[in-house]
């Protein structure tokens, strides 16, 4: 059975990628220099086609951050004629001006292409019915997918976001083989599941899930494929690299294949600047090879991860980077430790009488900072046997604290009384310093 859905490109020896990508990228500093930002930047650094002679030589060009796309907001990075422009996508920008992205006809074959692909590598086919739980709107999750779907072949339904009862029903309804949506999303839908009375595993087809748009464990992947009885995929994107398409796991779930015919990879110490060793974990770099509209060098995602050393049982070449570890910039220091929220995730989703669902709030009383962890106990769990409840609130803490240095404050509490948010989970509430 044929496993890939670009063989020639997807199995590229080293050199050939190397090759291919210092082609792209020559093209890539060409259009970009059409751009006012590039343009200007690259006068000034006397930056041409001709300054890379080898993929490395990418560390003469600066580094692009999403300040920088927001200071040129609107169209500062946009590399064509407007007239040329068919759609964009923006990232909810905390304040001040959203990160815009804008394609042409070129750019969006090239993304649903390589969703496509990223699908067809986790063993989706046309035979199969997808059904897309995410926003469709100016979040890249819902059109994205949708055009990548649709060009693999599935009967794609664009259900949007929330109403897990229809959700189900459509699912029941056409028989729905393959489901995108974000992780958080799935405790509450397997909930919805069972006040139904519905068991997902034996009355559904579902087969495969892709998971991405935030950050979550291999424990919680694990407990999310146990649900629905499904196998789990992480995929990995974002809007500024297009949206989903950038890094899909493969058939053996073992990190995911990051398209190097698409993407140039750099990691990086987000202190130093410099490249980390192979192996190691550090901030991702990405430099788009094959967007017209909107070509970006050396963006600074802020997602740390590692590259993923050795070859792919699957054959593909294109390197893998491993689940995302967080960000640089949601550590958190507490008492002079740096924590990471998925630490904290790692460590509550391996007690098995914890539920899904935690929030950690970071508190200053009278000059102390404290990490409190507000976090859901299991359905049946025995929160009226005291005993019992200090016991486990007991070995929450100390695991938390062996792992992260810092003695937190756990509240176990009730299971669905953590208020879930609307799209992305929010896990840490930052109440220091709050005036
Ligand atoms: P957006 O551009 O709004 O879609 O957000 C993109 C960001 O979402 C990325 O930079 C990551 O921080 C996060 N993200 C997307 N996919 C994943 C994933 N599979 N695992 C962890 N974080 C992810
Ligand atoms: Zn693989």
């Amino acid at each position: 059975m044929n496993i890939y859905w670009e063989k020639d490109i997807e199995t590229m020896s080293r050199a050939d990628i190397n090759k291919f990508q210092l082609e792209r990228l020559k093209q890539t500093i060409s259009r970009a220099a059409q751009s006012t930002y590039y343009g200007n930047l690259f006068k000034q650094q006397g930056i041409t086609a001709n300054s890379v002679n080898h993929v490395s030589d990418i560390n003469k060009i600066p580094f692009t951050t999403k300040e920088d796309l927001r200071g040129h907001f609107p169209y500062g990075f946009l590399a064509v004629e407007k007239k040329e422009v068919v759609r964009l996508h923006s990232s909810s920008g905390t304040t001040g001006n959203p990160t815009v992205i804008f394609h042409n006809h070129h750019d969006l074959d090239a993304w649903a292409n390589l969703v496509a692909r990223s699908m067809f590598a986790a063993g989706a086919r046309d035979t199969d019915v997808f059904q897309n739980i995410a926003g469709y709107g100016l979040f890249t999750g819902g059109l994205g997918f949708q055009y990548g779907a649709e060009k693999l072949g599935m009967l794609s339904i664009p259900a949007g976001a929330g109403n897990s009862k229809r959700q189900i029903k459509l699912m029941q309804d056409y028989g729905t083989t393959v489901v995108h949506t974000i992780p958080s999303y799935v405790p509450h839908l397997f909930d919805v599941f069972g006040e139904h009375n519905i068991d997902p595993r034996t009355e559904t087809d579902l087969r495969i899930l892709f998971i991405g748009a935030e950050p979550h464990t291999e424990e919680a992947r694990l407990r999310i494929q146990d649900m629905l009885g499904v196998k789990a995929f992480n995929s990995y994107g974002l809007s500024e690299m297009n949206g989903p398409g950038v890094a899909f796991e493969c058939q053996y779930q073992q990190g995911m294949h990051l398209w190097e015919d698409s993407f140039l990879i750099e990691i990086i110490n987000p202190q130093t600047l410099e490249p980390v060793a192979e192996g190691e974990v550090g901030e991702l770099v990405l430099t788009t090879l094959n967007r017209r509209a909107n070509p970006i060098l050396r963006y600074r995602t802020r997602d740390l991860t590692r590259l993923i050393p050795g070859t792919c049982t699957c054959g593909r070449t294109h390197k893998r980077v491993d689940r995302m570890k967080g960000r640089s910039d949601d550590m958190f220091i507490i008492r002079g430790c740096n924590v990471f929220p998925m630490q904290i995730e790692k460590v509550l989703m391996q007690i098995p009488e914890v539920g899904n669902n935690y929030i950690i709030v970071l508190e200053n009383n009278n000059d102390v900072d404290e990490l409190i962890i507000e976090v859901e106990a299991k359905e049946g769990i025995f929160l009226d046997n005291l005993a019992k409840l200090e016991r486990l609130t007991r070995q929450i803490t100390t695991e938390i604290k062996n792992e992260v240095l810092v003695t937190p404050k756990v509240k176990l509490v009730e299971p669905n009384s953590i208020p879930k948010c609307e799209g992305k989970a929010i896990r840490v509430n930052d109440l220091r310093n709050q005036f």
